[in-house]
C-alpha cells in the first residue's frame, strides 16, 4: 500500500525521531488503489543546456547546465525526470558524469524488470549505494511521474500537495556591478516577484548588500553563500549582516556541515537556511535536534527524490522549521517536477521557480515554464510528466545515452 511508508520509514528511524513523524501519520492515511508498473527499461541522457549568461556564485561559473534526463518505460508508458548537479561537483560531491554512470551502472539494474508498489519500496531497492542523491533521484522520480500517469493523478496529487498557486522568487548570481544588480532586481520586483535571492562570494557581499539594502529599504531578501564562508574567520561578516533584516542566510559555512551552522544560529538573529549540507533524511534529522537552521530548502534531486522530499518536509513541519522548493537551474523538465514539491504544505517562503525565459533561450521541452501570475505559478492537472523533451532539441543537447533494459 502506498501509504504504508511513513510507517515503515518509522521503523528505520532513531525513537527520538520517531516520535517527531507520528503526530503526522494520519496525513498519508489516504485510500490508493495498487498499480502494478513493470519497469521495462530505463533510457538516461547526459545533456549540456546552454545559459543564456554565465550563472556566477561562491563556487564558480557555470554557462551551461548539465543534466541527466531519465526516461523511464513501463508498457507504452513513458515518464521523464531531470536531476542536474552541474558539470564538475563543485555545488556538491556529485556532477552529471557521476550521476550517469551511477544511474545507469548501478542503479539500474537494481530496479529493471521489477514493479514497486510503494515509494519506499523502489527507495528500498536502491538503498545499498551509498550517497549519490542526485543519482537516486534521476530513478526515483521517474517512478513518481510513472505513478502519475498511470494512476491518471496529477504528480501534486501523488505527493500530498494541492491545486493552488505556489510563489516564485528571483535569483540573482554574481553580477558585472552593483548597479546592474539593482537594476535586475528593480525589474524583478516590478515583475511581482515576492523576494530576490543574491549570490554572495568574497569580495561581492557586504558592500553589495549594503547598497541594496539603502535602495530597497522593504524589499524581501536573502542571500546564497553557498558554502564558501567559515564561522570564526568570517564572523565579523556575518555580524555585519545581521542588522540588515535579511529574510535568511542560505548556507554560509562547509557543505556538509551542521555542527558550526549551529553556532552561528545561536550567535545571530537572522535565520539560517541549510541547502548543501541536507543531503538525507539523516542530516535533516541531526540539523534539527542541533537547531542549525529555521529553514531547508529542499531540493528533490539533493536529497535523493521525492520520497525524501515527503519526509524531510514533515520532519520540518513537526520541529517548526519552514521550508521552501529550491532549483539547480533544471530544464522545464526538472523544474516542473519542482513545481508540483512546491505545493506541498510548510513551503513558508517563495520558491527557486523560474519561467524558462530567464535562464534559457530554447527549452528542452516544446513547452516553457511560465508564470502564471505575477510571481506566481500553477502545478499542472495533467498526469506524469507535462514537461517532455522536445526530440529535436534533445538530441542536439545530448552529450551521452545509455538504453537499460
Ligand atoms: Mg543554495
Amino acid at each position: 500500500m502506498f501509504t504504508a511508508f511513513f510507517y515503515t520509514y518509522n521503523k528505520h528511524v532513531r525513537n527520538d525521531v520517531d516520535m517527531k513523524v507520528k503526530p503526522y501519520h494520519s496525513m498519508f492515511k489516504r485510500e490508493r488503489e495498487e498499480i502494478r508498473m513493470t519497469i521495462d527499461a530505463l533510457d538516461f541522457y547526459y545533456v549540456a543546456h546552454p545559459l543564456k549568461e554565465p550563472w556566477t556564485t561562491a563556487y564558480g561559473s557555470d554557462d551551461t547546465i548539465h543534466s541527466v534526463l531519465t526516461c523511464m518505460t513501463s508498457g507504452s508508458v513513458t515518464a521523464w525526470s531531470e536531476s542536474s548537479p552541474l558539470y564538475a561537483p563543485t555545488y556538491s560531491p556529485e556532477c552529471a558524469i557521476s550521476v550517469f554512470e551511477v544511474a545507469s551502472r548501478f542503479l539500474a539494474p537494481m530496479v529493471l524488470h521489477q514493479s514497486f508498489e510503494s515509494a519506499e519500496a523502489i527507495n528500498q531497492a536502491i538503498e545499498p549505494i551509498k550517497g549519490n542523491p542526485f543519482a537516486h533521484a534521476a530513478i526515483e522520480m521517474a517512478w513518481w511521474v510513472l505513478q502519475s500517469a498511470m494512476t491518471q493523478k496529477p504528480l501534486h496529487v501523488c505527493l500530498g500537495g494541492t491545486s493552488q498557486p505556489v510563489a516564485a522568487g528571483a535569483d540573482f548570481g554574481v553580477q558585472s556591478s552593483i548597479d546592474r544588480l539593482i537594476e535586475r532586481i528593480d525589474s524583478a520586483f516590478q515583475a511581482g516577484f515576492q523576494r530576490v535571492k543574491l549570490k554572495v562570494k568574497k569580495g561581492w557581499d557586504l558592500e553589495m548588500l549594503r547598497a541594496v539594502r539603502s535602495t530597497f529599504p522593504n524589499g524581501v531578501f536573502h542571500i546564497d553563500c553557498n558554502s564558501g564562508y567559515s564561522l570564526e574567520k568570517d564572523w565579523p561578516f556575518f555580524k555585519a549582516i545581521d542588522p540588515l533584516g535579511l529574510a535568511m542566510i542560505e548556507q554560509p559555512l562547509y557543505h556538509a556541515d551542521v555542527i558550526d551552522h549551529a553556532e552561528l544560529q545561536r550567535r545571530m538573529q537572522t535565520p539560517i537556511c541549510l541547502d548543501e549540507s541536507i543531503n538525507s533524511v539523516y542530516m535533516a534529522e541531526k540539523a534539527i535536534d542541533l537547531k542549525a537552521c529555521r529553514f531547508i530548502n529542499i531540493k528533490p534531486g539533493r536529497v535523493g527524490g521525492l520520497y525524501n522530499t515527503l519526509i524531510i518536509n514533515k520532519l520540518c513541519m513537526s520541529a517548526g522549521v519552514g521550508n521552501w522548493i529550491g532549483g539547480m537551474l533544471e530544464s522545464a523538465v526538472g523544474a516542473g517536477i519542482c513545481i508540483e514539491c512546491a505545493t506541498l504544505p510548510n513551503m513558508t517562503y517563495p520558491n527557486d521557480l523560474f519561467p524558462s525565459d530567464n535562464y534559457y533561450e530554447e527549452e528542452l521541452s516544446k513547452e516553457r515554464i511560465e508564470l502564471s501570475a505575477p510571481g506566481q505559478m500553477l502545478p499542472s492537472q495533467r498526469f506524469g510528466n507535462p514537461f517532455i523533451p522536445d526530440p529535436d532539441v534533445l538530441k542536439k543537447r545530448t552529450i551521452r545515452q545509455v538504453h537499460c533494459e
